[in-house]
């Protein structure tokens, strides 16, 4: 089956800098990168080095081909990636020599998607494929009501978080993946615990302490442990597990073994340095795991 994905495209911009500026301040950086990410690419990035097929429906602007070129390159079918008027998005990552951060984010292109490009994308998806969403993008609901109507099996990501949109998707999404202060705030907005957030599957990702996976459609609990390594960069760990969890269900396998497919390809991403590039492939998730 294929993974679809409407999700963000964004240029990385990292910026080390001695210190984080405060208000009025101009600081000079003393290093600078530019790389791909958006929780979306990372997460279509995760899909493809897992094995499965990744097809993104994605929105960049005028200047943003390299980004669609670069997400090609490391195997996502961009077929459905449009070209616009409006700016591609963009992160500006400033980051300290405490290893502490400070991130602007500019959606541009990932919050202009209008209706028919996810209609016509959706449109060849078939029965049992999988659509992935996260919160970079206008549409989501949207998206995902049109989803589950083909039969298509629903993965939301509610990061950023924000309450009220994560609320409003409950009814149409299949696995609800939150880190555990997500899954607290949105406990709180809703008013009951955890683990009776009314949804048909809750993924919540615990950093260090690993994951667990309340399926209440079959009444079960699943935990995995992360496995112990010396973290260099947790950044886009959560992208790199929900997108091998999604890839390793897409393969068939078990749940518990998509956990652990996913803890696996996580551990490795958090000790190297970056996003998207950072994220491991297969055959050396499974040299991992042996
Ligand atoms: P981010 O926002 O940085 O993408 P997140 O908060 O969404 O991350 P986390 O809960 O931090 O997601 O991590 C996702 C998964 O990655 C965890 O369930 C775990 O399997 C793995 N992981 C994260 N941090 C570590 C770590 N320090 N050591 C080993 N595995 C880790």
């Amino acid at each position: 089956m294929a993974v679809w994905n409407l999700g963000s495209i964004n240029e990385d911009r990292f910026y080390r800098v001695p210190r984080l500026p405060g208000p009025g301040e101009t600081l000079t950086a003393t290093r600078f990168s530019v790389g791909l990410g958006g929780k979306g690419a990372n997460q279509s990035v995760a899909v493809a080095k897992a094995g499965s097929t990744a097809r993104h429906i994605g929105r960049i602007g005028p200047e943003g081909a390299w980004a669609r070129d670069s997400l090609k390159a490391l195997g996502v079918d961009v077929g459905f990636v449009i070209q616009g008027e409006v700016p591609t998005g963009h992160a500006n990552v400033h980051v300290d020599n405490a290893g502490e951060n400070m991130i602007v984010i500019y959606p541009g292109a990932n919050r202009a998607f209008e209706l028919p490009q996810i209609e016509t994308a959706l449109a060849k998806a078939r029965p049992g494929d999988f659509l992935l969403l996260q919160n970079e993008t206008n549409l989501t609901r949207e998206a995902a009501q049109k989803a589950k109507e083909k039969g298509l099996f629903v993965v939301y990501s509610a990061a950023p978080f924000e309450a009220g949109p994560a609320r409003a998707m409950l009814p149409f999404v299949d696995i609800l993946a939150l880190n555990e202060i997500e899954a607290g705030q949105l406990s709180a907005d809703v008013g009951v615990a955890v683990d009776e957030l009314p949804v048909a599957r809750l993924l919540v990702t615990r950093g260090a302490a690993g994951a667990v996976l309340h399926d209440h459609a079959a009444g079960k609990v699943h935990t995995v442990a992360a496995f112990p390594v010396d973290p260099l960069d947790t950044t886009g760990a959560g992208d790199c597990f929900v997108g091998y969890v999604v890839a390793g269900l897409d393969q068939g396998l078990s749940p518990v073994d998509a956990l652990r497919l996913g803890a696996a390809a996580a551990a490795l991403q958090v000790t190297r340095p970056g996003t998207s590039e950072a994220i491991p492939d297969r055959a050396e998730v499974t040299a991992f795991l042996d």
